[in-house]
């Protein structure tokens, strides 16, 4: 105790003893000409990286080129829009995020004053955001150098809760701002942002380059052209999508559970019943968990079968361990889920808490059965979509289930690609160098497809 008043004495000696936090808010703040901000549009190009989307488990997120990057903020309502435009990058495509992109690809994020700490978390840490989020929130203050840089580095409690920490530097800048954000595979998540290059756009000084890594890899690096300041800001809430749970039965004891983006599949045995990927969040697998237990009741749900690692698929595990199953993934993903589960959870506590995971894993093939009916377990091979992505094959019902290497047409009269994704040729050559003799596609996204319109959409008819 003795030693840490003395730490935290010699830190308010060095921040000056007339300076409290509010005078270093108030400095960067008259500095910077954010006094009257009330709102802000920015337009950057550079790069971005799919967040969760990685080629392996060990390889930072997926890049690609942010060929226009668009942020509007209302920092009043609070509300704040992002236009980002995406071209593909890697060469040749490696890992998910909407690989590979033919043309360009817009996405579109707003956030409102009612949406997640994860969503809100982008407006108080941009350099104005942070400024009046210390301003109202009774920041702390402590001098720290740096790489023999010195900062007033400055602390608050966003909705009295989420940690957000700002490093202003001697020219009283924003360089840095940190916080943390839950996220369903890694838990708290750091969300680490520097700004530099500050220049003089129309009085407001504001960085001309801006990057951010979360889970300790990139996912933006830009410079920006243009800010404008005090714009006409109209953001509407964005709509907000329930979870919906449709089911259909395959076959006796098979069911495709949809209703959503992302779909599960759920395979009845004699005494237990194994179900193929836990998708995207909590909420949406206690969704898929209640279903099963509605379709095949009185038994339990002892295996869950996780395609591969990328968030979407891997987002709602947790739940299905909770619930008491092995989680089943290849083995590339082993560490890295271990890793994942310990990570602590104090934004978001869930189900599965400090509960530890029975795993195991697929190399190149796993056979579950109980004698009578069998579910196939095959990897993937140099898939370019992921380096361990496991595919299911129930060879009695001719039944395949994938995830990400092939999507079904929306209609039947969807024009096929020019060129067939990679990710669909290589599924194509694994199908046949294990002579799976499937009829039906059960695809972890979209509709229920067949064979014959695989080999269609990838040009071999
Ligand atoms: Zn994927």
């Amino acid at each position: 105790m003795f030693k840490l008043s003395l730490i935290a004495l010699s830190l308010v000696i060095m921040a000056g003893c007339s300076t409290g936090p509010q005078d270093v808010v108030a400095n960067a703040t008259k500095a910077m000409g954010t006094e009257n901000l009330k709102s802000i549009e920015y337009t950057a190009s550079g790069f971005s990286y799919s967040l969760g989307q990685s080629p392996n488990p060990n390889a930072p997120w997926p890049k690609f080129n942010a060929k226009s990057y668009m942020r509007t903020i209302n920092f009043e309502t609070p509300a704040s829009r992002q236009t980002l435009v995406r071209t593909q990058f890697e060469n040749p495509p490696h890992g998910g995020g909407n690989q590979p992109i033919v043309g360009e690809n817009t996405q579109t994020v707003v956030v409102t004053g009612s949406s997640p700490w994860a969503g809100q978390a982008d407006i108080w840490i941009t350099p104005p955001g942070f400024l009046k989020g210390a301003a109202a929130n009774n920041a702390t203050l402590a001098a720290q150098t740096v790489d023999g840089k010195q900062y007033n580095v400055l602390t608050f409690m966003a909705q009295g809760k989420y940690k957000v920490i700002g490093y202003v530097n001697t020219a009283n800048e924003v360089e840095k701002v940190e916080t943390w954000v839950d996220n369903p595979v890694l838990g708290d998540m750091a969300v680490e942002t520097t700004y530099s290059d500050y220049k003089d756009f129309g009085g407001l000084k504001f960085p001309s380059k801006i990057m951010q890594s979360q889970g300790g890899y990139p996912v933006l690096d830009v410079t920006v052209t243009d800010v404008k300041t005090n714009p006409e800001t109209k953001i509407d809430a964005p709509a907000t999508a329930a979870v919906v749970v449709k089911s259909e039965k395959v076959t006796d004891g098979l069911y495709f559970i949809t209703g959503g983006t992302h779909n599960s599949v759920a395979v009845e045995f004699s005494d237990h019943i194994a179900v193929v990927e836990g998708p995207q969040s909590e909420e949406r697998s206690t969704a898929v968990i209640a279903e099963t237990k509605k379709l095949i009741p009185n038994k339990p749900i002892k295996y869950l079968i996780n395609t591969h690692h990328h968030f979407d698929h891997s987002g709602g595990i947790r739940p299905f361990i909770a619930e008491g199953a092995t989680l089943i993934t290849q083995d590339i993903n082993k560490p890295y889920y271990e890793k994942a589960f310990s990570m602590p959870r104090t934004l978001a506590p869930d189900k599965m808490g400090t509960k530890t995971a029975t795993m195991e894993t697929v190399a190149d093939k796993k056979v579950l059965t109980d004698g009578k009916r069998t579910l196939e377990l095959h990897l993937v091979k140099s898939s370019p979509h992921n380096d361990g992505i496991i595919m299911a094959y129930l060879p009695k019902e001719r039944i395949l289930v994938e995830a990400d290497l092939f999507t079904p047409p929306a209609t039947p009269t969807t024009p096929r690609p020019k060129t067939p994704s990679p990710f669909s040729t290589n599924l194509a050559e694994n199908l046949q160098r294990l002579k799976l003799n499937y009829q039906t596609i059960l695809p972890l996204h979209g509709q229920k497809s067949t064979r014959a319109e695989f080999m269609k959409w990838i040009g071999k008819t």
